[in-house]
């Protein structure tokens, strides 16, 4: 139950702080659907940025991407996903209320039985009870498409709005090699919207049919010794989860067993983040052996393969997939600053414990009363100037306290505060989220000073 609170608590929060909204809510809604609010767009573009510069600015091994969300058909075909990507559902004859059956089986028995369709049918007509009207009658479990599909003039048949980002990595291979010079091993990202038709949206943001990742094919030699390479993986996967606030304890490793995985994974493992609901995946990493590119050339009749110059040797690459759903990290970000603080005095406060990096508005300006064109004049000045490096706010509303509460919540990490002593001295207040501790800078300082802190 207190985690059911904690979550209902955070998903208000982000209502109210103008985080992220329940879209069309004017007409109902949209079944678990979301839009990024104007915070929630700061945060967003900072963990896409956060994740860019160390994965692809820094590493002169990986080349960045951005392809379309539709592609040809036959990409899908070629990968398996026209025919391939089925979830389970079932649905309770009593309440008509539709599950993920795997999700549900795991819920009421612990165990995992994931693409065992007809021995999940039979366990659930034991007599397991439906979470949601405790009756047990239950259809059979069937398989169902994630796969959302339109219409495009001049194209014959369905296509897809695409499952996953990583299609247009392999079908644009060939372009990034002829173009790139880039040298084995390397790597191609991209961050990007994914569609998935998934049976039930939940746990706010977790669980979507519309959202983003962001994606790596890593493509190494056939014979390198992968499994090095793979916990190194593993490791910046978990330095991420780190920069944006998770902490360790709150993660952990989770190795899809031999038996469950695709016939062309050599191993599959998914990292976890202790969410208020329970353990989630946030990131995943297979190896996927030369699947991919294999079929995508039996497909397109190309050759997708590469040219080792060193050692004069030609062969279709295998690949790292490290992948990561950028709503989920959102939510872990949020999850984990999220903080309720007693104070000394006996306040309670708010704050969103964000590192710097990741928090929507750097430094939040004030003047200390509204009403008094000087310090007004002054702190626009000293907003002006910040702001061309970094998000700031600009609030002159209501008396400093309850200015630097509001900053504290959406998780500012400073507050400059103009009084009437900075027009005696040149120095403004400056105020941190997390020690709450002032200090007086001179206002020709704060460039350099918060270059400091921020960058
Ligand atoms: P799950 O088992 O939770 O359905 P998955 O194993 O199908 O996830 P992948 O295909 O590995 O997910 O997708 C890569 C990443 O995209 C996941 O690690 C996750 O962070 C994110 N992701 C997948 N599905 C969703 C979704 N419906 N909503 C939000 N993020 C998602």
């Amino acid at each position: 139950m207190a985690e059911t609170n904690q979550m209902e608590k955070i998903v208000s929060f982000c209502k109210r702080r103008g985080f992220i909204f329940p879209t069309s809510e004017i007409y109902g809604g949209l079944a678990n659907s979301y839009s990024y609010g104007p915070y929630g767009v700061e945060l967003k573009n900072n963990i896409k940025k956060m994740w860019w510069k160390k994965f692809v600015q820094k590493r002169p091994d990986i080349v960045g991407m951005d392809g379309p969300i539709l592609l040809n058909s036959k990409l899908w075909e070629a990968s398996g996903h026209t025919t391939g990507f089925n979830d389970a559902m079932v649905d309770c004859k009593k309440c008509q209320k539709r599950f993920r059956a795997d999700h549900l089986v795991k819920e009421l028995t612990g165990e995992d039985m994931e693409g065992e369709l007809e021995r999940m049918t039979q366990v659930l007509q034991t007599g397991l009870k439906c979470p949601e009207c405790g009756k047990s009658d239950w259809t059979e479990v069937k398989k169902m498409s994630q796969m959302f599909s339109t219409e495009m003039n001049g194209v014959e048949g369905l296509i897809y709005l695409r499952p996953e980002t990583a299609g247009a990595i392999f079908s644009d291979y060939k372009n990034i090699v002829d173009s790139m010079r880039v040298k084995i091993p390397f790597g191609v990202a991209q961050i990007g919207k994914a569609f998935r038709n998934e049976i039930v949206a939940r746990n706010f943001i977790f669980r979507i049919r519309e959202f983003e990742q962001m994606e790596i094919e890593y493509f190494i030699e056939p014979e390198a010794e992968w499994e090095v390479m793979f916990e190194k993986w593993l490791d910046e996967q978990e330095e991420f989860a780190l920069s944006i606030g998770a902490k360790k304890e709150d993660l952990k490793r989770y190795e899809h067993p031999k038996a469950k995985l695709s016939h062309y994974s050599r191993k599959t493992v998914d990292t976890e983040y202790n969410f208020p609901f329970g353990f989630g995946e946030l990131f995943g990493l297979a190896h996927r052996g030369d699947f991919d590119l294999s079929q995508h050339s039996k497909f397109s009749g190309q050759k997708l393969d590469y040219f080792d110059q060193t050692n004069n040797k030609r062969y279709t690459p295998h690949v790292l997939e490290p992948t990561v759903g950028l709503d989920r990290l959102i939510l872990t970000a949020i999850c984990a600053g999220y903080t309720e603080e007693k104070l000394e005095n006996g306040e309670e406060r708010t704050v969103l414990k964000f590192p710097n990096a990741v928090a929507p508005i750097k430094i939040a300006v004030f003047p200390l009363m509204k009403n008094k064109p000087e310090l007004v004049e002054k702190a626009r000045g000293i907003f002006e100037n910040l702001s061309e490096q970094w998000m700031c706010e600009f609030d002159d509303n209501g008396n400093v306290g309850k200015r630097y509460r509001r900053q504290d919540e959406i998780g500012t990490p400073y507050c400059v505060t103009v009084d009437f002593e900075s027009l005696e001295d040149g120095a403004v207040t400056v105020r941190d989220r997390d020690t709450m501790r002032q200090e007086r800078i001179q206002i020709a300082e704060l460039e350099s000073y918060f270059g400091n802190k921020l960058n």
